[in-house]
């Protein structure tokens, strides 16, 4: 797993691990406070969404926000008052899963039931 940082490219602050050092030890599934992490069924290494950033490379959407047909996944960046996600985030209230981890999670939700949190 590693994290890179390219202040200028959004991209790259994407966290993802290296298919070719994953052992199968499954630490980061249990460590993982957003269960975010699963066993994947064929390769029996840890894996995770990766925004799709094969597509994300390409200039493409996510799948799921391209497939889903209520539009409830927004994608994008933050910072662009004029991009979809920057529209969104101004109009409604918006939340991260468990805020006290002080992770800065980068998937934000609207509307997010307390009780969730
Ligand atoms: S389709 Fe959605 S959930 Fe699946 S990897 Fe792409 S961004 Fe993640």
């Amino acid at each position: 797993m590693w994290v890179t940082h390219d202040a200028h490219n959004p991209l790259q602050r994407l966290i993802y691990h290296s298919v070719l050092l994953r052992i199968g030890c499954r630490y980061c599934i249990q460590a993982c406070p957003y269960g975010a992490r699963y066993l994947h069924p064929e390769t029996r290494v840890a894996d995770k969404c990766t925004f799709c950033y094969h597509r994300l490379v390409k200039g493409l959407l996510p799948v799921c926000v391209e497939v889903c047909p209520k539009q409830a996944r927004v994608f994008g960046d933050m910072k662009s008052i004029a991009s979809p996600l920057g529209r969104f985030t101004r109009m409604n209230k918006i939340h991260v899963l468990k805020p006290s981890l002080s992770t800065d999670p980068k998937v934000y939700y609207a509307n997010l039931d307390g009780e969730v949190n």
